[in-house]
């Protein structure tokens, strides 16, 4: 039993039947080659009357819950599969934890490090092979920077299903040990993640299988929306500020989906404002936010291979998140980010990927233009494990 109704062009607000797999929609995709941000991604619509009475008699049965019965609920209600179907490896219910050691700040950490395979990616994977499991698909290709890769070798191996990876040779090696030992099909591609996209996007289409390219299949999107649901259960109320590490914009895409999903059942009433943290080198949507106009970032070169992308994929939807939610695009280099890395390593003991410090780094950089007032709850969203990639790591000595 779940409340998923239909999927809807985000472009042109077309609705199509959840019955069989469907990517991005017919009519907006038919100009698409690789090389552009995808045209026409769907997304999943509710029956939100029913999610809000159901919320209303989840909170008067249980006006104690806590926050991992609250995200139970939340994630349930608002997910477009029902939970027979999941891999049997659990996802997400990850750690907030309330930090003021960081230049004496209140920060909201949500590390995302510590799911199965270490990154946010297993909450895309997790529906994903939850819908290969529902379909009774044997098959799940995908291209991926790393994380991605063993995100989806591991919940496929959960599942019994085979996973094929596109990856750029350039991987971190623990990222490319996780693909391999956990069985999935390697493909090392010569060259960038648009590179590795286009290949598995080329695969897909000659096999019998289901595509988890990031932002291609609707659930991708929804798979991260619960990370946005679980800061809601976890703060009992919407953060004011919430900083993301943003490469295709689908991490971005997903939070926001979250809140506009609780406002559409009117469980809440305002818009965390969105903060896409980018590396100065991979700054698609930060100058698409700014200028209007899309172009592809120049020649991506970061610490921070989780975030290094030359077109992301949601451009158009994260874009869309920032200005809806009054957030904003900010560019930090490695330097900014090795720094934070270590800072927060040192200072709150988390390990997190250089992407995710990214986050920090465009937070002390919003503290100089003193965006932010004083009382405001803010999150960074640590999305991937330092382990993930050690030789990134720099030691003054
Ligand atoms: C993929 C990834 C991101 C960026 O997510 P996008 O959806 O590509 O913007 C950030 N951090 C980590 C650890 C990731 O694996
Ligand atoms: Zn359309």
């Amino acid at each position: 039993m779940n409340y998923f109704n239909n999927y809807r062009c985000t472009r042109c607000g077309q609705e199509y039947e959840p019955d069989k797999p469907i990517y991005l929609c017919p009519v907006c995709s038919k100009t698409y080659q690789p090389g552009m941000p995808l045209p026409g991604i769907l997304e999943c619509t509710f029956d939100y009357a029913q999610i809000a009475q159901a919320w209303e008699e989840f909170c008067i049965a249980f006006p104690d819950a806590n926050a991992t019965q609250k995200i139970e609920e939340l994630c349930e209600l608002f997910s477009p599969l029902d939970k027979e179907h999941y891999p049997n490896l659990p996802v997400g219910n990850t750690p907030l934890i309330c930090s003021q050691s960081l230049m004496g700040k209140t920060l909201y950490l949500k590390f995302d490090g510590v799911n199965p395979s270490g990154s946010y990616k297993d909450r895309a994977s997790n529906l994903m092979v939850a819908e290969a499991r529902r379909l009774g698909i044997k098959e799940i290709v995908t291209a991926s920077t790393g994380n991605a890769a063993a995100s989806l070798a591991a919940l496929c191996a959960a599942a019994g299903i085979k996973a094929v990876i596109f990856a750029p040779a350039k991987a971190p090696p623990a990222k490319l040990v996780q693909i391999k030992v956990h069985n999935a099909e390697l493909h090392l591609v010569e060259g960038t993640y648009d590179d590795a996209f286009a290949a598995a996007l080329d695969y897909f289409a000659t096999h019998d299988c289901l595509n988890r390219n990031t932002a291609y299949h609707p659930f991708t999107i929804e798979g991260k929306k619960t990370g946005g649901l679980e800061l809601f259960a976890q703060l009992g109320e919407v953060p004011d500020y919430i900083f993301v590490p943003t490469g295709d914009g689908v991490i971005l895409a997903g939070i926001a989906k979250a809140f506009y999903d609780l406002k559409e059942a009117g469980i809440t009433d305002r818009l965390p404002a969105l903060v896409a943290a980018q590396s100065e080198s991979s700054d698609a949507i930060t100058s698409y936010w700014e200028n209007g106009v899309y172009a592809d970032a120049i020649k991506p070169d970061t610490i921070a291979d989780s975030i290094s992308v030359k077109t992301p994929s949601a451009a158009h939807l994260a874009v869309k998140a920032l200005k809806d939610s009054d957030g904003i695009g900010i560019r930090v280099s490695d330097e900014e980010i090795l720094s934070a890395q270590k800072m927060l390593a040192s200072r709150t003991g988390i390990f997190c990927e250089p992407s995710s410090a990214a986050t920090l780094a465009a937070y002390f950089q919003t503290l100089e233009q003193a965006w932010i007032q004083d009382q405001a709850k803010v999150v960074l969203m640590l999305t991937g494990h330092g382990l993930k990639d050690i030789q990134a790591v720099k030691f003054d000595d």
